[in-house]
């Protein structure tokens, strides 16, 4: 039975993959999500069901175009395959609830937003706006861990009911994700007169705390900005990876040095929220309990 319910959100999870790709090419440019039908970005032939399977087909036409052989970006086998593994990653972790289908959503939308983020250095409103909406309704119905929301109750003697709990915990998520970055956005911006990042992590952060309440957004706050710094320094140290950085930003041109392009250019940082609040879904509560262990 478990291995049936597997299966069925590993398939699921790769129509959504599939689907996903879709909205990773076309959204970015403003392009609608539903017509014209999946086509070939080189020749414009229209691709047929059976060579839009996901994974299957982009491994039986050994990633090209039917058509006129051009090469198929290796980004739409990894994102079918990723979605499925996430989707059927989420059963063994939160069993048959609410909780599984509020965090596949969520996994959905995140895989989206790195993807696109990565790509374009663009986060979609489409995708974060209304991921706001919806994790508070589903903070409704499945509250994640509330935690850190009951820790600050308890401080101010206050109870309130279960539903009220979930909603303020996804509130203050939302309200300290989002209010942090902001913060960060502001204060670099007065001192360089520049934007280091865009609004889009802002929101992105917002969404990511609606979905994961205070106590795991907290966490998502501290981690990314390390990563994205540990990987700054990655690409400042090995000249090789600069071609193959995230974004375009990089590739600035043979007379732009590294330290330049470094300092002038921001990094899609959304890539990084996105991925550590991938990684809150399912290892936040290993490293909160691993963090409060140097304090016993
Ligand atoms: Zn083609």
């Amino acid at each position: 039975m478990d291995l049936t319910i597997e299966c069925v959100l590993f398939i699921t999870g790769l129509v959504f993959g599939s689907f996903l790709n879709v909205c990773i090419s076309r959204i970015p440019r403003e392009q609608s999500v539903v017509s014209p039908g999946s086509h070939c970005p080189s020749c414009g032939a229209s691709v047929r069901w059976r060579d839009n399977i996901p994974l299957l087909s982009w491994a039986l036409l050994r990633g090209r175009c039917r058509h006129c052989r051009a090469p198929i970006s290796w980004r739409y086998p990894a994102v079918e395959l990723l979605t499925g593994t996430l989707f059927s990653a989420c059963f063994p972790y939160f069993g048959a609830s609410w909780l599984t289908l509020k965090l596949c959503i969520f996994c959905f939308l995140l895989v989206g937003l790195i993807f696109m983020d990565a790509e374009t250095g663009l986060l979609p409103r489409e995708f974060t706006y209304s991921g706001i909406v919806l994790g508070f309704v589903l903070s409704w119905v499945a509250p994640t861990d509330t935690a850190g929301t009951q820790f600050l109750l308890r401080l101010y003697d206050a109870s309130l009911s279960s539903k009220g709990l979930a909603l303020l915990d996804a509130a203050l998520g939302a309200l300290v994700g989002a209010g942090f970055f902001y913060l960060a956005w502001a204060v670099y911006y007065l001192v360089r007169k520049r934007h280091g990042m865009g609004f889009g992590d802002v929101a992105l952060m917002a969404m990511a705390g609606t979905f994961l309440g205070l106590k795991l957004t907290l966490l998502v706050s501290f981690c990314a900005p390390v990563l994205a710094m540990l990987y700054s320094i990655l690409i400042l140290a090995v000249p090789a990876l600069r071609a193959t950085a995230l974004g375009s930003e990089f590739n600035a041109g043979p007379d732009v040095g590294a330290r330049d392009s470094f300092l002038t250019h921001e990094i899609p940082f959304g890539v990084f929220l996105g991925a550590c609040s991938l990684g809150a879904v399912f290892f936040g509560e290993w490293m909160w309990r691993w963090y409060l262990g140097f304090f016993r």
